[in-house]
């Protein structure tokens, strides 16, 4: 059942109409599969009437499949062309449903209209997918699942445990807030115009932070310095945060790490407790 969804002949008329050429920069390939809405729509395991933000409609694909299934949502859009025309799609497939748009860059959104929403849903922009990722469980802590749709090599990345060829900045920044786990591949196929890497879904469920006395902020500046010398050990890495290498191999050892040791292989809960010593 097609029923409320877009498929490539609705998804090209409309482009056509609004006159929309996809940008790369924006990252702009829409889903022309009913299929694979349905399919992210289940994945997302929303409960009845939960509030969603979207961020990114786009076309509409998503929107209305999470529409359908009887989700109220608030939609972030930075497309001005886009997010004026997600109101008169929704009426014309999905009258009487629930959306707000918001016109604005996710990145810049700090507040949302209405109830706070408890699930973030979403095909995100590649290019900036883990910033606004990590950006809005930080921002919007009522958010309690995420659901979301990357770059496969990014979806991998965020949900990498420590030890794991892939696992970084984003695997560790992601532990911070929630327990992530890569959900189904998604081929190329299904978007106009299609890319040329292929998508998977991301699912996390919001966790309590580590229990630290270091701030979030400290926390994250120990996971950069870390990683941003990826080859070296922690002593290594550190010294410039802690003021020398003597201060960071005290840091460490007072922390249980091995100084000697990669980031690679520490969990987030190693990285507080050393930011916690480092302080
Ligand atoms: N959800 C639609 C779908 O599944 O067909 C479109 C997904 S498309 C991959 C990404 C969407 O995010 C585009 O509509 C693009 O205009 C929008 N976008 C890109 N950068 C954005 C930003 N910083 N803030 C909000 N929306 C953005």
């Amino acid at each position: 059942r097609q029923g409320a969804l877009l498929g490539p002949a609705e998804i090209r008329d409309l482009a056509g109409r609004l006159g929309v050429r996809p940008t790369k920069t924006l990252g702009q390939n829409f889903v022309h599969d009913g299929g694979t809405v349905r399919k992210i729509v289940r994945a997302a395991n929303l409960r009845g009437g939960e509030r969603v933000v979207e961020i990114g409609p786009g076309l509409g694909s998503l929107t209305l499949g999470l529409l359908d299934a009887g989700a109220s949502v608030v939609a972030v859009e930075i497309d001005p062309v886009l997010a004026a025309q997600i109101p008169l799609t929704v009426a014309a497939h999905v009258p009487g449903a629930d959306v707000e748009v918001v016109h604005a860059d996710a990145m810049d959104v700090t507040e949302l209209p209405g109830d706070p929403p408890t699930a973030l849903v979403a095909n995100l922009p590649y290019n900036v997918a883990v910033p606004i990722l990590l950006n809005f469980l930080e921002r919007f802590p009522s958010l309690e699942r995420v659901l979301v749709m990357v770059q496969a090599e990014v979806a991998d990345r965020i949900a990498a445990k420590p030890g794991s060829k892939v696992y970084g900045i984003p695997s560790v920044k992601a532990a911070w807030y929630a327990d992530a786990r890569r959900s189904l591949p998604i081929s190329r196929n299904v978007f106009w115009p299609v890319p040329n890497v292929d998508s998977a879904l991301v699912a996390l469920e919001r966790r309590d932070p580590p229990p630290t006395t270091a701030h979030r902020e400290a926390v994250f500046r120990v996971i950069d310095a870390a990683f941003a010398q990826r080859r070296k050990t922690l002593r290594a890495a550190l010294s410039g945060l802690a003021g020398s290498g003597a201060a960071a191999e005290e840091a460490l050892r007072a922390a249980g790490v091995d100084p000697g040791a990669r980031g690679e292989t520490l969990t987030v809960e190693e990285f507080a407790r050393i930011a916690e010593h480092l302080a």
